[in-house]
């Protein structure tokens, strides 16, 4: 089937497992990142099984393609959604009950109604397979409430396989996703996540737009895409790009569908379109050669920022994911989460995730090593192919910058945010220090050793520690935390990256 319908010569990595697995009637959860080729563990058992496969898929622009492609190979499949008129649904069920589909990809909301249940009961099932699984996880930026009463396709046909797949492959909500869907008891494919052809990199924020630049200086004429926290941004962004000659396209849930359809179109047929996007953009996007994924925001969270990064070099070709950040990402992404409406677990994951992110940013480790270990995985060597690998950043004894800059923290009352307390410990003479009578306090100008930009990155990387923490409240301010203590009494020493000269150096000639 694999050769004759599909033309490929092989299996890829459990593909082949999966597929027995499932044709023997048994259920299980495959889990694989983007690119893998999970589409086929279904699509070959669909067609090996008596009856119609039915694929719950949460996009619409996804069911097209995927029903277009199989078309083409001669395989009789469609799909019922929203975008589809009364009639064309009507003829989509017709072939259904006539046994003449092998696969019908469907969305949730119209899977759960009556109608359609009915309609299956009245057609041969050959399995069900639950597409992006992950959906079920309300903790995801993809949560969708249906996915949640998708327990009841077992509930109503006992007998009929399942499998679902998903490349979102943290461990809660590997859990959450089993739990969910009844799949306890179902045996789990799990292939390893490294993307070897992927390069991580991770900049400091210094000029953002002018690094991008300099970053896609290496990716002339080459596909990719920019992901920025906000809509405004993004078009900022795309237009920015533009007047540079580039052709860079806006996309966010905010502009109108026939606009983001076409922008799509655009990204997907053209050579060289760079994507300015918000995460709205993404899932389920099937272009095999987008070069680069670069990030000019912080991302939410290291396993969004994998699966972001994982639509990067789906062909195997070198691909480069870069990162750009500073402390200002840091303050507000977390006021994003104290000023969320969410329940407070929930803001407690947020804050975890969080942290997570910014250990893998301000780590001095492999990066893949740090990215493979927060899946639950054991790389067991260093990568050669991440900035840090290839340009092992140094480290330097900062115990006594630390204590200087907690002391100073505590000095001015724990009220103010990176930008005074650097003033405050390089001496600087402004009108703001003279009212507060902060000149007076026994930390004023006692870091003349660091110029105002090492000062900033010091306080930025404590944070990332948890060495000191954002009052949110306070606007940013800065305080100490339980952490802290054994620092200052210093019973305990920090060793900090070395934010290299000469690496900004070569930016600098870069830009020039
Ligand atoms: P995923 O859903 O896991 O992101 P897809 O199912 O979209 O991945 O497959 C990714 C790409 O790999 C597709 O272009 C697909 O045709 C290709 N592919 C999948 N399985 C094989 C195989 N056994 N041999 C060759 N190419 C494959
Ligand atoms: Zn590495």
């Amino acid at each position: 089937m694999l050769r004759r319908v599909f033309g490929y010569a092989d299996f890829r990595g459990e593909q082949a497992a999966v597929v027995e697995h499932l044709v023997a009637g048994n259920d299980c959860l495959v889990l694989m990142p983007t690119g893998a080729g999970k589409s086929l563990c279904y699509q070959v058992p669909a067609l090996l099984r008596e009856g119609t496969g039915i694929v719950v898929s949460p996009l619409i622009a996804l069911m097209q393609d995927q029903v277009e492609a199989l078309e083409q190979l001669g395989v009789r499949a469609a799909y019922l959604n929203s975008s589809l008129s009364g009639e064309a649904a009507a003829a989509v069920e017709a072939r259904l009950l006539a046994g003449d589909l092998d696969l019908l990809y469907v969305a949730p909301e119209r899977l759960l109604t009556d109608r359609f249940l009915r309609l299956l009961e009245r057609t041969h099932v050959a399995l069900f397979a639950i597409d992006e699984a992950h959906c079920v996880s309300q903790w995801g930026h993809d949560f969708r409430p249906e996915y949640r009463e998708l327990n009841l396709l077992h509930e109503r046909w006992p007998q009929v396989p399942r499998i679902a797949l998903t490349a979102t492959a943290d461990a809660p909500t590997r859990r959450e996703i089993a739990e969910r869907l009844g799949l306890d008891e179902a045996r789990q494919f799990i292939t390893s996540f490294d993307r070897p052809n992927i390069r991580y990199r991770v900049q400091l924020k210094d000029n953002a737009r002018r690094q991008l630049l300099d970053f896609l200086a290496a990716h002339r004429g080459d596909a990719g895409i920019v992901y920025c926290l906000s809509r405004r941004k993004v078009e900022e962004t795309a237009e920015y790009l533009s007047a540079q000659g580039l052709t860079a396209l806006p996309y966010h849930a905010g502009l109108d569908a026939g606009v983001r359809a076409a922008n799509q179109r655009r990204f997907l047929r053209e050579d060289g379109v760079v994507m300015c996007a918000t995460i709205a953009f993404g899932m389920g996007i099937d272009k095999p050669d987008v070069r680069f994924v670069a990030h000019l925001d912080l991302p939410k969270s290291l396993e969004g920022y994998y699966q972001e990064t994982g639509r990067a070099g789906r062909d195997g070709e070198p691909a480069e994911a870069w990162l750009c950040y500073g402390l200002g990402d840091m303050v507000m992404l977390r006021q994003m989460i104290e000023n969320s409406e969410a329940g407070e677990e929930r803001r407690w994951l947020e804050r975890r995730k969080l942290d997570v992110l910014l250990g893998y940013c301000e780590s001095t480790r492999c990066r893949r090593q740090t990215l493979l270990a927060a899946f639950g995985e054991d790389y067991p060597r260093a990568c050669g192919n991440c900035d840090n690998c290839l340009e092992p950043p140094r480290t330097w004894d900062a115990t006594v910058a630390a204590q200087k800059a907690m002391s100073c923290v505590y000095r001015t009352g724990q009220r103010f945010g990176v930008t005074h307390l650097v003033d405050v410990l390089t001496g600087s003479e402004n009108d703001r220090i003279r009212q507060l009578g902060h000149d007076q306090l026994s930390t004023y100008g006692i870091g003349t050793e660091l110029d105002a930009r090492q000062w900033k990155g010091v306080f930025r990387q404590l944070v990332a520690m948890g060495l000191l923490e954002v009052d949110v409240e306070g606007h940013g301010s800065l305080r100490l935390t339980d952490a802290s203590r054994p620092v200052l009494k210093g019973g305990q020493s920090v060793h900090l990256r070395e934010e290299s000269v000469r690496k900004r150096e070569k930016g600098a000639r870069a830009a020039r």
